[in-house]
């Protein structure tokens, strides 16, 4: 017999993929935890048809990224699927531990060198669509912290699904309107195995504020439900008031990824992280 969290949460899912366009291959990131592990079992229930292709980046965090790793292979296992494993370290000579030497405040570079890879792999494998596990409260906070740094043109790109844009694959977030809380009962119901440890590099301070702040001003889940939706109708108004200018993309000089800037902030940060270890390795010499 189905339980009620399984019913809401397929149900969520697929109200959400629903309205993204057509797409038949699926890289589904997946990190270990219990988020991913449960997106790709409930996106295999629901879309059974669909090829998905699960994707785990090994960013080099010691025994973290170890366990990590070891987790993701279950969890594809379990789905009876074969895990492509990008290792950091072994294919850019650096891990994220090294890049924190350079970076001291590293999570963002750690956020845009996982956003920038998963599409590299998921382009490379020709795939329609990239699936991510952000889920409710990881939204509510985003947009919040917008709202009140006045960070508009922030708030003004905020999209749950993002179509296609020359090499950059489509990029969708299912579990945008499930909460955390339900996340976990799924994950325990239907016995995904997950590693509940956090990055030791730890989250931001000022990420669980917000997040305490979302808990405090939400208690219920219609409520965050309602507050999601009334910040996305913000979003999308500010988006189509066409105040603020959305940045124009050309492809990277080194990589020939749609960028910003003449060279993407990925080419530019490994560049000097590489200088940079050089000249440590030369030094201890
Ligand atoms: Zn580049």
């Amino acid at each position: 017999m189905k339980s009620l969290t399984e019913e809401i949460v397929k149900r969520r899912v697929l109200t959400e993929v629903e309205k993204y366009p057509f797409f038949q291959k699926a890289v589904i990131a997946l990190s270990g935890g219990k988020d991913s592990g449960s997106l790709l079992h409930v996106f295999m229930e629901v879309y059974p048809d669909k090829e998905v292709i699960p994707v785990h980046l090994n960013l080099g965090i010691g025994g973290f990224s170890e366990a990590s790793e070891r987790f993701a292979r279950m969890q594809a296992e379990k789905a009876g699927l074969q895990l492509v494993v990008f290792n950091l370290e072994k294919e850019l000579g650096f891990s994220i531990m090294d890049a924190k030497k350079l970076y001291p405040k590293v999570c963002s570079v750690c956020g845009g060198f996982k956003r920038y890879l998963l599409n590299r792999i998921s382009f490379e494998l020709d795939a329609d669509i990239i699936l991510t596990a952000h889920h409710l409260e990881d939204f509510l906070v985003r947009m919040l912290k917008s709202v009140l740094n006045a960070g508009f043109e922030e708030l003004a790109r905020f999209k749950t699904y993002l179509p296609r844009k020359g090499n950059l694959v489509a990029k969708g977030r299912p579990f945008c309107r499930v909460s955390e809380n339900l996340i976990a009962e799924y994950a325990f119901l239907k016995g995904i195995p997950f590693l509940s440890e956090k990055c030791p590099i730890g989250r931001k301070e000022n990420v669980e504020r917000f997040r305490r702040t979302v808990e405090i001003l939400a208690r219920r889940q219609s409520q965050k439900l309602l507050y999601f939706s009334s910040l996305t109708k913000l979003a999308e108004k500010l988006h189509s008031c066409g105040a603020i200018p959305m940045p124009e993309l050309k492809p990277c000089s080194s990589c020939g990824f749609l960028a910003s800037s003449e060279t993407c902030s990925f080419c530019a940060r490994v560049r000097k992280i590489k200088a940079f270890l050089d000249r440590e390795k030369a030094a201890s010499f």
